[in-house]
């Protein structure tokens, strides 16, 4: 990962607000669909300045459903689809534990040892972020760290207003 200075970044949540969750794990890039308006709004924040950084559970790779390999064929899809509109994403930051099959960890969400992570590695300060969700799990992760929380509509995709709201 390239090290970078990002003052402010925004933490997105993957399944369910970036992508339609169906309810059950994705990790087929075939499968992976974007949800409405958030290409425009995610490069919308770019071009404001943010750093992007996506925050997921995916327990699947702990239940062996798929891969960690699966994991990053899907980033590796969504990113190719941010470059061709011109922009990337910053990070993915992915916990592949389950309690019930690896035993516990700090990153799985409702921890927040991803988003520490990620403002240590861009240099930036909780206060000047926020994480955008569609679980309680994401806010309580969003809190441990002292981001700010939005929590979204499950499946309902982004628009810019949001993170004033
Ligand atoms: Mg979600
Ligand atoms: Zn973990």
């Amino acid at each position: 990962m390239r090290k970078a200075i990002l003052e402010k970044l925004i933490f997105l949540d993957r399944d369910g607000v970036i992508n339609y969750e169906p309810g059950t794990y994705t990790w087929d890039p075939e499968k992976f669909q974007v949800l409405p308006g958030v290409m425009d709004t995610l490069k919308y924040w770019k071009n404001q300045g943010y750093g992007l950084v996506v925050i997921t559970n995916q327990g699947g790779v702990a239940r062996g459903l798929y891969s960690k390999n699966d994991v990053f064929a899907v980033h590796h899809y969504f990113q190719g689809l941010c470059n061709l509109q011109g922009f990337n994403i910053d990070a993915f930051y992915y916990c592949p534990h389950h309690e019930n099959y690896s035993g516990r960890c700090l990153c799985r969400k409702p921890g927040h040892l991803m988003l520490d992570k990620a403002l240590h590695h861009f240099g930036a300060l909780p206060g000047d972020c926020v994480f955008i969700g569609d679980n309680e799990r994401d806010m309580a992760a969003a809190a441990g760290a002292g981001v700010k929380g939005v929590l979204v509509e499950t499946n309902i995709g982004l628009s810019a207003e949001i993170i004033h709201a």
